[in-house]
């Protein structure tokens, strides 16, 4: 992962290469929300970043913006 800043690397070592729930851009998503709201972030994680049912995460802009990257995405799309 080229240009990767360390706080981004540091977030995706939690992972398996294989297993990354997003592209580096989309894990920055989930590391924002990580920072600012880790109970949420939880969350989506235990429902493995697939629509947690969870109206306080639902509506957090953070989790939005990963979606909305997501949906648009042709790399994380590709995992
Ligand atoms: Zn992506």
């Amino acid at each position: 992962m080229p240009n990767t800043p360390p706080a981004e690397l540091h977030f995706a070592a939690q992972w398996i290469m294989d297993e990354y729930p997003a592209c580096t851009e989309g894990l920055s998503f989930l590391r924002q929300l990580s920072e600012d709201a880790p109970r949420l972030y939880a969350i989506a994680e235990r429902y493995g970043f697939c629509d947690p049912p969870d109206e306080e995460l639902r509506v957090h802009p953070l989790w939005h913006a990963f979606l909305d990257h997501f949906a648009n995405c042709s790399d994380c799309n590709e995992v």
